[in-house]
């Protein structure tokens, strides 16, 4: 069932949406050689809590962080640990969820960890410009497909590919509402855009192939050929004029 938010459910939601946007901004700072998983996600709980709002992935089907965290070859759900530490030229992906007075806010970006390879540095580029590409094609009156083919064709013009077991979704009171949003589609086609609307838009895209594995941890996902992967994601209102980007920090 796909719930439709008022002006004024919208205005609440934009307050969890901040919160999340800050946290994974204050964490993606703090990306650098010699931190570990554990401290950036360390970062987003602290701030999360300290906002007096809920970090929504803590305990959420069981994951045991606040924030999921995926290292180079990691796609998502990648699980903080003491252990990991990130090394010069590591690429992190850090997915941030808040909720606060009865609403959650969703995000993700992909950060270097001081100089990266020119093809990671594309790899990120190139994905947080496809989530641009499929925030774009987010209108009143369109589909769901505008936005998924607008994403994949960007990805894939640049010869990258698109995860499919994983997709966005419509956000809320619950994390995790209807629609799906792949990342992948055809124009036209799939579930009717209209205001009210709230949804995560949030490419995965691999360098390498498509294919993706669940690890023994039962969490993180990695490509299958090894090969880089980043994740960029914003959660957005549908309006009359456009979708609107509500998970930014300022
Ligand atoms: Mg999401």
């Amino acid at each position: 069932m796909i719930v439709l938010k008022s002006d004024s459910q919208l205005k609440r939601m934009q307050e969890a949406c901040k919160i999340s946007a800050r946290a994974l901004k204050l964490a993606g700072e703090a990306v650098e050689p010699g931190v570990t998983t554990a401290q950036l996600d360390d970062i987003v709980r602290k701030y999360i809590e300290g906002c007096g709002a809920k970090p929504s992935f803590l305990g959420l089907y069981g994951f045991p962080a606040s924030a999921c965290i995926s290292v180079n070859n990691e796609v998502i759900h990648g699980i903080p640990s003491k252990k990991r530490v990130i090394h010069e030229g590591d690429i992190v992906s850090i997915d941030t969820g808040a909720f606060y007075k009865g609403y959650h806010g969703d995000n993700a970006a992909t950060f270097a960890a001081g100089r990266v390879s020119d093809e990671a540095r594309r790899l990120m580029d190139v994905t947080r410009q496809s989530l641009y590409e499929g925030i774009k094609a987010a209108n009143a009156g369109g589909r769901i497909g505008d936005i998924s083919s607008a994403v994949q064709r960007y990805a894939e013009a640049s010869s990258y590919s698109v995860v499919r077991e994983y997709v966005g979704h419509g956000v809320g009171a619950s994390l995790h509402e209807d629609p799906s949003v792949p990342n992948f589609g055809t124009p036209s086609r799939g579930v009717r855009l209209v205001k009210g609307m709230t949804i995560a838009i949030e490419p995965m895209i691999n360098q390498g192939a498509k294919e993706v594995q669940v690890g023994p941890n039962g969490w993180t996902v990695t490509t299958k050929d090894g090969s880089l992967s980043a994740h960029f994601e914003h959660t957005v209102a549908i309006t009359e004029s456009g979708a609107v980007i509500m998970t930014l920090p300022d």
